[in-house]
């Protein structure tokens, strides 16, 4: 059987960025990827700037230290000076103001004390030229690269766009994902399940880790078993560049998944993992026709812990590659916060808890009962690793954990 590693290397084997687009910059585009270099369209400061409140000051005038100056006027941000500072002569400058022509210093307006007579008294050692200014272009100058493509854009890099007049960009755009839960037992949640029926925790769940992972969930609703039921949803999924099935890809009489995909055109790569929960995981790829773009496909197996499980493992990765970000998934190493006696006939990803401790962080795994358990899974903000075979892990011991929430 494939393992979790082979299996993640044939998704991004076949998942690559979106065609990036031109889009607004608005806090939508938080995370998403710069397709194109931007350069400034402008210096920055766009002229030598105040660092400080204060008079801006020749220093050739305080060559032993205090000494009295004329103030000539006073320079607010966003004002411009009109007088050159001349010999004996200083202006009176706000934090951002421009320096006026003559001065090469500004002395801080704790370091001087007003005089009567329109003079300042410089109180300050002897200033050095450049003091508490910025020069002009010393951020950036016009045509310098200020954001990469590929870089991920996070507060600073909104501020920076705004500095250089940019409100649109070209972006790696948000992947849409279509969600289709299956199976005859499945009702919504504002129904109440009848005999043998069960709430639909899938479709929340998985519509929330997409939007997450930085995706679009759009929600088909719930497929029968019966294979028109199933091959129309599926076909309207097709329509996405990722579809996302949650049952009916086991070995059940109706699991009826794979052979629809199948006959609807999608091109199985595997189906089943090494791993537990989420062996039955499928994964396909629907080739595009008309250069229409091709649809990454994934079953994951009904039970709620091992759709997350594989979600987490599987198809963020691929959406994060469809953003064009490092794909992960990646693990730490973390020591076990207490012995965990496990046996288990294949590699295991277990619920677990990140503890913050005073040498560092552990991981605790948690009272969990299964595939089906997802009440024991919503407690967790993390999967821990376990090796098949039968242990007696110890407190301290190290093992691979993957962070999936807080
Ligand atoms: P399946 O993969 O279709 O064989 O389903 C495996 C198990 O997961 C069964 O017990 C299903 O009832 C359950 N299951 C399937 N789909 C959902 C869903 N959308 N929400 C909650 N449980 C589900
Ligand atoms: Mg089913």
């Amino acid at each position: 059987m494939l393992s979790v590693t082979e299996a993640q290397a044939i998704i991004l084997r076949h998942a690559g960025p979106l065609p990036a687009q031109q889009l607004p910059l608005t806090t939508a585009a938080l995370g998403l990827v710069l397709a194109e270099d931007v350069a400034s369209d402008l210096d920055m400061p766009p002229y030598d700037k105040s660092m400080m409140d204060g008079y801006a000051v020749r220093c050739a005038d305080l060559a032993n230290g205090p000494g009295d100056l004329h103030v000539i006027e006073e320079v607010t941000a966003g004002k411009t000076p009109r007088l050159p500072v001349g010999p004996g002569q200083a202006t009176r400058i706000m934090t951002g103001a421009p320096l006026p022509s003559g001065a090469d210093a500004v002395v801080p307006v704790e370091r001087t004390r007003m005089l009567e007579n329109g003079q300042v008294h410089i109180e300050d050692r002897p200033p050095a030229p450049g003091k508490n200014i910025l020069p002009q272009g010393r951020e950036m100058r016009s045509g310098d690269t200020v954001l990469s493509a590929g870089a991920v854009l996070g507060p600073a890099a909104f501020g920076i766009l705004a500095t250089v007049g940019r409100t649109a960009a070209l972006l790696q755009p948000q992947p849409r994902v279509a969600i289709l839960s299956t199976g005859d037992e499945v009702v919504e949640a504002d129904q109440a399940p009848g005999p043998g029926q069960i709430r639909n925790s899938n479709g929340p769940m998985l519509a929330a880790q997409v939007s997450r992972a930085g995706g679009v969930p759009r929600y088909l609703g719930i497929g029968r078993d019966r294979v028109e039921d199933l091959k129309s949803l599926i076909a309207e999924g097709l329509r996405e560049p990722v579809l996302i099935l949650s049952g009916g890809v086991s070995a059940g009489k109706l699991d009826l998944v794979p052979g629809v995909l199948q006959e609807l055109g999608v091109q199985p790569h595997f189906h089943k993992v090494e791993m537990k929960p989420g062996k039955p995981m499928f994964f396909g790829i629907r080739a595009g026709e008309d250069g229409a773009s091709a649809t990454l496909v994934f079953g994951l197996p009904g039970n709620p812990v091992s759709s997350l499980v594989c979600f987490e493992l599987f198809v963020r990765s691929a959406l994060r590659r469809l953003l064009g970000r490092e794909p992960g998934p990646r693990f730490v190493s973390l020591p076990l916060l207490e012995d965990f006696p496990y046996s288990t006939d294949r590699p295991t990803y277990y619920p677990a808890r990140l503890e913050a401790g005073p040498t560092g962080w552990s991981v605790r795994p948690l009272a969990w009962f299964g595939s089906a358990d997802l009440r024991g899974l919503a407690q967790a903000n993390a999967l821990v690793l376990f090796p098949a075979g039968e242990h007696r892990h110890r407190a301290g011991e190290h093992f691979p954990v993957l962070h999936t929430g807080d």
